[in-house]
């Protein structure tokens, strides 16, 4: 029983006690009691008892006169009316009045309680379908403003990683660690390479360095995030409450370490000096998600400006294999929270069709970052000239593979994808899943770039000792400016984010292609389209060529 409150309105003493003190608390109702119905319609009216048993034959005011008043003050609440034997008659008055059931004395304890279930089962269903309307709502607006921070977060990473300037870096995540955890202030501190100082920066219209607040590295509090690599977090809001740093109190302080390649190279700290509001676990993680990202931006912005200053400066290779594996590694970590919580979300919430829209839309940026990541490492890959399996490859299939493959997008966009082969063609050695991939990227250029009614047209011949697949459009073309550029790293030449491409498609190219003792050359006209030629060494010997679909091939190097 869930103590729901019972009135009885009976004028027999013995009747009411039996009831009330005894037999329904003992089942765990509570009871008021009344002993006439002018009692009983006041409590009703005053304290709303969930249900009422009410006895026919009351003195002065019977029970259908309380009935007919209830009915006139439109007071609704269920009622069980209680007759002697031989009052059906008036029972069905009473129906008529409204009443849930009714009880003939002397009644069962079966009875009693199986009568009151019945008459309570509405009201418990209201009960239930309001406080699931409450547990809706609010989840909802849970959902909403989850989903909101989720944004706010991936979009805080991705725009984080495409800063070059480490002041524009610290400036972003200064303003963003304060939007996503409503903080009054943020700060980082960050180590000094001549001294054993941390340095202070806050936030302001721009990032501003604060000596005052620089501090040992052993400092406390600070310090021991930077030493420990623990995150320190707490709220007082007792007497002046947290000292951070001389000069620096705060009622509440959320410090996460800055990490790169497990090793911690600086503090991100967030704090409420006026508002008594402690930070949540989920701010907490979302802090240390955007540290993360800060160190990746702040150490690619070291080696992309050591890269600039001069072959003096430079690292041996600013895309050392190491380098790239690592951070594409610490990459994966923010991005495979967000999945996580993507995932959570669409499995524990009712969510509507914009919610679903929003999140599938996240979970898109994530899977864009995740091949972004994916073809990091497939370049650090090929510049460390780690050997990948060789075979004597098809170019005809790996063609066919790539067609099958692009159909689809070729359809969609409305442009006519056709195949020719030359005669006398002879296979290459190499890895069919590289080739497959440097082809797959021209001819995906290709489509992206021609206009919807166009032919893209990819035309394998062999000249002498080598093979050529030719792919060229009739698209837009690229301006000869551009053309000593475009298989560059990242070099984009739109900066559209609608389409697609993270300026790698051609690198990728490129890179397979030479490692393959080949090379890529372009030929273009602005208006006119463009024609990207693969030349690859053809295999000479005498072998018989091996009938692997590239789909094999596929496989054996994944
Ligand atoms: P993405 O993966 O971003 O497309 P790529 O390295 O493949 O990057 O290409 C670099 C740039 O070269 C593209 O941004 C695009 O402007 C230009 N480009 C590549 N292929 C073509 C093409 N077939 N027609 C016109 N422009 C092209």
């Amino acid at each position: 029983m869930s103590g729901e409150c019972i009135l009885i309105i009976d004028d027999s003493q013995e009747m009411a006690s039996h009831l009330g003190e005894q037999l329904l608390p003992a089942f765990g109702f509570r009871t008021i009691q009344a002993t006439n119905g002018q009692t009983g319609l006041q409590i009703i009216r005053e304290q709303k008892p969930d249900l009422v048993m009410l006895d026919l034959n009351l003195p002065r005011m019977t029970g259908l006169d309380v009935l007919q008043a209830l009915t006139a003050e439109a007071l609704d609440v269920p009622v069980i009316l209680m007759t002697g034997y031989g009052s059906e008659k008036s029972a069905i008055d009473a129906f008529r009045l409204g009443i849930k059931d009714y009880l003939v004395k002397p009644f069962t304890v079966e009875e009693v309680l199986e009568i009151i279930d019945r008459a309570l089962l509405e009201t418990r269903l209201r009960h239930d379908k309001e406080r699931l309307i409450v547990q809706l709502r609010r989840a909802e607006a849970d959902t909403r403003r989850q989903l909101s921070e989720l944004n706010l977060f991936l979009s805080a990473g991705k725009e984080l990683l495409m800063l070059k300037q480490a002041d524009a870096i610290l400036q972003y995540c200064l303003s963003m660690a304060l939007r996503l955890t409503n903080a009054e202030m943020s700060a980082i501190w960050l180590p000094d390479p001549e001294t054993d100082k941390l340095l202070a920066y806050m936030h302001g219209d721009e990032v501003q360095r604060r000596p005052e607040f620089d501090l040992p590295a052993n400092a406390m509090l600070i310090g021991g995030v930077y030493q420990t690599g623990l995150p320190f977090h707490d709220a007082v809001f007792s007497g002046e409450g947290l000292q951070l740093l001389p000069g620096l109190m705060a009622r509440a302080a959320l410090l996460v370490p800055l990490t790169l390649r497990q090793k911690v190279v600086g503090v991100l700290g967030v704090t409420n000096k006026i508002a008594p509001q402690a930070f949540s676990e989920r701010e907490q993680l979302m802090l240390a998600s955007l540290a993360d990202y800060t160190a990746i931006a702040l150490h690619n912005a070291a080696l992309g400006q050591a890269y600039e200053s001069g072959p003096a400066n430079r690292p041996l290779d600013m895309f050392d294999t190491q380098t790239v594996m690592t951070v594409s590694h610490d990459l994966r970590a923010p991005l495979n929270s967000i999945v996580g919580f993507v995932d959570m979300l669409s499995q524990t919430t009712p969510l509507n069709e914009q919610q679903e829209l929003f999140l599938r839309h996240i979970a898109d940026s994530a899977e864009r970052m995740m091949r972004l990541v994916d073809s990091l490492l497939d370049l650090a890959r090929l510049d460390s000239g780690l050997p990948e399996a060789r075979q004597l490859c098809n170019l005809t299939a790996i063609l066919a593979d790539v067609t099958m493959d692009l159909r689809g997008k070729a359809l969609a966009n409305e442009i006519q994808l056709v195949v020719d082969t030359g005669p006398d063609l002879r296979p290459v050695e190499g890895n069919a899943a590289r080739l497959t991939q440097a082809i797959s990227n021209l001819v995906d250029n290709a489509l992206k770039f021609s206009p919807a009614g166009g032919t893209v047209r990819i035309t394998l011949t062999c000249e002498g000792k080598t093979m050529q697949v030719r792919v060229s459009d009739q698209g837009r073309g690229i301006d000869e400016q551009y053309l000593p550029h475009i298989f560059d790293r990242f070099f984009r030449i739109e900066n559209d984010p609608n389409v697609g491409g993270f300026g790698l498609g051609l690198t990728l190219a490129r890179s397979i292609t030479e490692a393959h003792g080949g090379r890529v050359t372009v030929e273009s006209r602005v208006g006119q389209g463009s024609t990207f030629v693969m030349h690859l060494p053809a295999y000479m010997g005498s072998e018989l060529l091996p009938s692997a679909r590239s789909a094999s091939a596929r496989s054996a190097s994944a």
